[in-house]
């Protein structure tokens, strides 16, 4: 059990428990950092800020995880301390959230054709106020009992490749760690394990101001630990990490709070945030 969880979805995108609730339970769980990221939406960390005022002794930091697009791949860029209130900001992540609106439906419409019935209405239900994601259709197909798990829905018909996929409208990640930056937050590279030509990658994303790496992610074995850290020294990046709840239980899902962030790890990304604030009231 790590002190440290900066990678949590809540209700405001595709995790299961809304802010307060992550928070009750990080508090519970004797956590002294985590950070809220949903995908593309800001919107649970004014209720998540709120509630962390119950907890003193847990720090709640604001953050996002934006979906971006490299050709043929995606990558998920971090934004820890960004601005919540920043007009840009925010006109973008409106955008997204219709254009992701508009994706479901498409993926519905394939789904449809092949037979699978689902309802925008219930996908929509199924997301609440949140931004609307491929576990939400999931979810809806489910219900429907055309398959038999939510792992199912991905390998057979919405992962990426698969015949009901629908690309969503993304920035590329240098727009990301831009926005994020001019927000006032620190851009950190998600999950990059799985990233085919990753040094390539870090050299470019550290030009245009990306300033951590996860390393301690998930599922990730020692050995990709340890390579991932070694390249964070490399570069020169933040090594930082999460579980990545959604809190549905998948088969493997690493539990709130058991990704063995150290706590140092946070209390860097803190001190690299202020200083960052700081530089950016000088330039303004
Ligand atoms: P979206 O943002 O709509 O593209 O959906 C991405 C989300 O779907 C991820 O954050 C995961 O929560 C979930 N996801 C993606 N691939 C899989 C998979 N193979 N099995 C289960 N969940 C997945
Ligand atoms: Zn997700
Ligand atoms: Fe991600
Ligand atoms: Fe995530």
């Amino acid at each position: 059990m790590s002190q440290v969880d900066l990678h949590i979805h809540t209700t405001a995108s595709d995790g299961r428990l809304n802010p307060p609730d992550v928070v009750r339970l990080a508090a519970s769980r004797g956590l002294r950092v985590i950070a809220i990221t949903d995908h593309d939406s800001v919107a649970g960390i004014a209720p998540a800020l709120d509630a962390a005022r119950n907890f003193p002794r847990l720090r709640v930091i604001p953050g996002l995880e934006m979906s971006t697009n490299v050709p043929k791949a995606e990558i998920h860029i971090l934004g820890y301390f960004v601005d919540h209130h920043h007009p840009e900001l925010l006109a973008i992540l409106e955008r997204l959230r219709t254009s992701r609106e508009k994706r479901a439906q498409k993926m519905i419409q394939k789904l449809g054709g092949m037979g699978i019935h689902i309802k925008w209405d219930r996908v929509r239900e199924l997301a609440g106020d949140g931004s609307v994601g491929r576990p939400h259709i999931a979810r809806a197909m489910l219900e429907l009992g055309c398959i038999s798990s939510f792992s199912e829905a991905f390998a057979q018909y919405i992962g990426r490749n698969g015949p009901a996929y629908v690309e969503q409208e993304k920035l590329t990640p240098g727009e990301a760690i831009r926005l994020i930056t001019k927000a006032g937050g620190v851009a950190v590279l998600a999950h990059p394990a799985n990233i085919g030509r990753l040094e390539e990658f870090l050299t470019r994303f550290k030009e245009e101001g990306l300033a951590g790496m996860e390393v301690y992610y998930d599922g990730y074995p020692p050995e990709v630990v340890k390579q991932l850290l070694m390249l964070s020294h490399k570069y020169e990046l933040l090594p930082c990490g999460g579980s990545d709840y959604h809190g549905f239980g998948k088969d493997n899902e690493t539990p709130l709070g058991e990704a063995e962030v150290p706590l140092e790890c946070a209390e860097q990304l803190i001190a690299m945030a202020g200083a960052q604030r700081w530089e950016l009231t000088q330039i303004q």
